[in-house]
């Protein structure tokens, strides 16, 4: 169902009134824009701060912002760009100010009664977006509290969880599942990915406290540091947040390699946030973590509409909100606005400074020509690749065709012992000391006991002989692939486990690519990256997973190059 709703002011009643065509009525209704989030006190304070001519009469009134942080005060565009006030304005003076701000009692009183008048005012919206029991292209109900009740019922086998991260849209969920339920101990998962916003961290604690018969549980991967990771494989960027995966899906990817249950996850993912997600299905098996069923109950929801659920039933809204961040989490994220980024100066201004010296000496390493354009302006955001950077070169590798099914390996790095866990996707190697003391390793299919392929390596050596012995066509399994023919791409298939070889910085992204839990990532001296044999049923998924086979060569990938000698 795509959401065409339109937000209009209603004159008579000073607040925005969502529509779903234009109304009859043309004097009482003039449009305002396609979806608009309110803006409270603090961020109005900021707007008299920046603004020359506004007041202290915005806190009396009914202030509201689009996604281009156009303003509408009592339902009229306020004239003149923010950003353009806020270059006007002296940083230091502009956070003395701020700092110095208190909200009256008066002002939270009028702030209540705006947003509760704006709740009445649109009842029959929210009735629809809650208990419609219209189907949608899925055969779900609209509805989000009949549609939790449909999967719940779909997926009874399931552990029921929700991902949680402080953001208003999770709240949301998190208050419609277990109001749906009609329970309170529905587990809530927490991907704590180190660079919370730090007023994210103030909340989630606090929501802990307040709900405290919510089971909590908190990821984290703390074995890998966010600013060193970006020192070494250059920030992320839009195009590669190779930290959601680090951070992200990877430590929950750990928690579920060690549980037996499959899950059931509600997640406040929209369809409205970017195009990538506009395709997304409300009922879908995670693509990243391959235990899991993800439940989306808002995925038609527009920022309004989650605004009219969470006032409608009063909760604690976290305070980023009310500073005028339009999403909350890492506060240092690619995705982030040039509207994020002007508060994160403002209000975290150490934590902002820290990243933009670091972002500048990126930029001089990689060679721009203007490093603080290039952040400032947020070029960074946008960038794709290692280039400029050392370990982009552990991406590449040479090779030499000797025959049709051989060929020869110069890598980067010295073959190890941990090599060979690589190859164990492809079949049977165990621990045959002899084998590779000798330098030469079969690679066994599990079924015939039959040798699929041979890896010819010296350990400390840096060449890798690899010979097919066998016709695989039809050999491997490969659930997105299942036409291709193997024979052809084995090759494609080894380099991928070769490069993984050698980037290697044991990020643990591989795991949650695994059906069966086989993968583990311990960054362990000897086998920092083992594959369990007995678990393995060689799906090749973690092979396929990432295009270059690994989520930080996929990062560090540059133009196409030749390998071929
Ligand atoms: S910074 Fe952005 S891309 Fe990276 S983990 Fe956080 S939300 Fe994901
Ligand atoms: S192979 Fe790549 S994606 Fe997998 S754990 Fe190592 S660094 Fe991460
Ligand atoms: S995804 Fe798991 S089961 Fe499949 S090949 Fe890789 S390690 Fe083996």
């Amino acid at each position: 169902m795509k959401n065409d709703n339109i937000v209009f002011w209603d004159k008579e009643k000073k607040n925005p009134k969502i529509l779903k065509d234009n109304p009859l009525n043309k004097d009482q209704f003039s449009y305002l824009t396609t979806d608009i989030r309110p803006v409270f006190i603090e961020e109005k304070y900021l707007i008299t701060v920046l603004f020359p001519k506004i007041d202290d009469s915005i806190f009396e009134k009914s202030v509201w912002a689009d996604k281009s942080n156009n303003y509408f005060i009592d339902g009229y565009r306020l004239e003149g760009s923010i950003y353009n006030h806020f270059k006007k304005k002296d940083l230091s003076y502009i956070r003395k100010m701020l700092k110095s701000f208190k909200p009256t009692e008066k002002m939270i009183e009028k702030e209540k009664a705006i947003f509760n008048h704006f709740v009445s005012l649109n009842k029959d919206r929210l009735n629809f977006i809650l208990t419609s029991k219209n189907k949608d292209k899925e055969g779900y109900s609209i509805g989000a509290e009949p549609f939790i009740n449909e999967v719940i019922h779909q997926y009874n086998k399931r552990l029921l969880n929700i991902s949680f991260s402080g953001g208003k849209d999770s709240i949301a969920v998190s208050n419609l599942v277990r109001r749906a339920t009609a329970k309170n101990d529905v587990v809530h998962f927490f991907a704590n990915t180190t660079i919370e916003d730090p007023l994210n961290y103030e909340f989630i604690q606090r929501f802990k406290e307040e709900n405290r018969s919510v089971p909590f549980l908190e990821f984290k991967n703390e074995e890998q540091n966010f600013f060193e990771l970006s020192e070494t494989i250059g920030p992320p960027s839009r195009r590669k947040s190779w930290c959601c995966s680090i951070f992200k899906t990877g430590p929950i990817g750990s928690f579920y390699s060690g549980i037996k249950e499959n899950l059931l996850t509600f997640y406040g993912i929209r369809r409205s946030e970017s195009t990538a997600r506009s395709k997304y299905n409300r009922v879908v098996q995670s693509p990243k973590l391959k235990k899991q069923i993800v439940a989306s109950p808002i995925i038609d929801w527009k920022d309004i509409d989650v605004w009219l659920y969470l006032f409608s039933i009063n909760v604690q809204i976290n305070p980023a909100y009310r500073y005028g961040y339009s999403r909350v989490g890492c506060w240092c994220c690619p995705n982030n606005s040039t509207w994020s980024d002007i508060l994160n100066a403002i209000y975290i201004p150490d934590k902002f400074d820290r990243w933009s010296n670091q972002l500048i000496e990126f930029a001089k390493k990689i060679g721009k020509l203007d490093p603080v354009e290039y952040t400032y302006q947020g070029f960074w955001k946008a960038r794709a690749g290692g280039e400029g950077l050392t370990k982009a070169k552990e991406v590449k590798f040479k090779y030499k065709q000797e025959d049709e099914l051989n060929r020869t390996y110069f890598l980067t790095k010295e073959v190890n012992i941990n090599f060979y866990e690589y190859f164990k996707p492809f079949g049977q190697i165990g621990i045959r000391n002899d084998e590779i003391e000798k330098g030469s390793v079969n690679i066994i299919d599990k079924k015939t006991k039959e040798p699929i392929f041979k890896i010819e390596a010296k350990l400390g050596d840096k060449v890798v002989n690899i010979r097919i012995l066998k016709n695989l066509n039809n050999h491997f399994q490969i659930s997105e692939n299942k036409d291709k023919v193997i024979q052809h791409n084995i090759f494609n298939y080894i380099e991928k486990q070769i490069r993984k070889f050698q980037v290697c910085i044991n990020c643990k992204a591989c795991i949650g690519t695994c059906p069966v839990s086989a993968i583990e990532v311990s960054g362990n001296n000897i086998l920092p990256y083992y594959i369990d044999e007995n678990k393995c049923i060689n799906c090749l998924k973690c092979v396929d997973h990432f295009p270059k086979g690994c989520l930080i060569a996929s990062a560090l990938d540059t133009k196409k190059v030749e390998n071929e000698l």
